[in-house]
């Protein structure tokens, strides 16, 4: 650490991407939920003919995406705000509205944690229980902003409408912050609480099911008061986060709705087939409405499943957490890719040893 670095940095602990990097070479990426599938042929061409701009500054308002997207979501342009990546729209919420502190699910995401320590920001977590948020454990929440990923990773596991507008309703004097990442691969959306509460923000991102995670485009929809108010942060950290390029790959993604529905679609027979075979050679697996699964071998430690696969040139997550250090999770990638991880288990001598 050097002497000029500020003392309110010195603590940091950063979000861990040594494993992430590792992968990028050589392996089977099943560590990072990304897509299996390139981006829809018109966001490449789209991006491409936007690279001939690029001694430009890029729109700040990204005023044809918003235009675009607005219609899709039913909502106004002025009700939504880009971030580079969700990540940003993330950073920018807790640096906006986290003055009277933080609360999420001890297991879930876990750069909310990254940005309270980053941001002095005094946060509490809640026990999730069997592994699901239940409601009525949050109800106690005195002016803190909650974050809820629906469905909730790692675990998979979705919450319905009726649940989240539970959480809501107990929380009348939180901001709550819906966190739907992996919306798109089987759970319900809250978007429409944005107008029926006055303190509901959805947070999406371009990633998973429109395969821009290089990209980076997320973006989030609320009211439209604390949508200036997060706008306002974004244009005093930058006015221009998100590139000309990623905005018109954007918009790419958005005139291909068919390419996206169609890549879910397979994703999501993938994990139930996917889901199947583990079971059978011994796993227990959550119920998954995201781009991956959660899974556990009844007999065998987490940390060895993850090595024997990365012994193989497959890296899944492994988590270090005592109380999901027996779990890994597995993104769904493309059907030979999945077949390539179910026949390194079934041959890996760890499973034939256990049978
Ligand atoms: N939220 C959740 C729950 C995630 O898993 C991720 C991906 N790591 C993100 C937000 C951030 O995604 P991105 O910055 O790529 O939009």
């Amino acid at each position: 650490m050097n002497k000029f670095l500020h003392s309110k940095y010195k603590s940091l602990t950063p979000y861990d991407t040594s494993e992430e990097i590792e992968s990028l070479t050589d392996y089977i990426r099943l560590n990072t939920n990304e897509s299996p599938y390139p981006p829809s042929p018109k966001a490449i061409e789209y991006a491409h003919e936007a690279s001939r701009s690029m001694n430009y500054y890029s729109d700040p308002e990204c005023r044809e995406l918003a235009a675009r997207l607005s219609l899709l979501m039913k909502i106004k342009p002025s009700q939504i705000v880009f971030g580079n990546g969700s990540d940003e729209i993330l950073n920018f919420i807790f640096m906006a509205f986290c003055e009277n502190g933080a609360a999420f699910p001890d297991i879930t995401y876990s750069f909310y944690k990254v940005l309270a320590e980053l941001h002095g920001v005094n946060y509490v977590t809640v026990p999730l229980r069997d592994f699901r948020i239940y409601p009525e454990d949050y109800t106690h929440m005195n002016h803190r902003t909650l974050f809820i990923t629906n469905p909730n990773a790692p675990t998979g596991i979705a919450l319905s409408l009726n649940e989240l507008e539970r959480i809501i309703n107990l929380n009348p004097n939180s901001l709550i912050v819906i966190d739907e990442a992996y919306v798109d691969f089987g759970a319900e959306s809250a978007v429409k609480s944005i107008n029926e509460y006055s303190n509901v923000i959805v947070v999406r991102t371009f990633s998973k099911s429109r395969s821009l995670a290089g990209g980076r485009l997320g973006w989030c929809m609320t009211n439209e008061s604390l949508a200036q108010d997060i706008r306002n942060v974004k244009n005093s950290i930058a006015p221009y986060n998100i590139n000309a390029m990623t905005q018109a790959a954007g918009i790419g993604t958005l005139e291909d709705e068919e390419y996206m529905q169609k890549n879910i679609a397979e994703i999501c027979r993938e994990r139930e087939r996917t889901r199947n075979a583990l079971c059978e050679i011994g796993f227990d697996v959550l119920d998954s409405k995201t781009n991956f699964l959660f899974a556990r071998h009844k007999k065998i430690p987490g940390i060895k499943i993850f090595e024997a696969l990365k012994e193989r040139h497959i890296m899944i997550r492994h988590f270090t957490n005592p109380k999901i250090n027996d779990w890994n999770r597995i993104t769904i990638g493309t059907h030979e890719q999945m077949q390539a991880m179910l026949n390194s288990l079934k041959d890996s001598q760890i499973i034939k040893e256990e049978k």
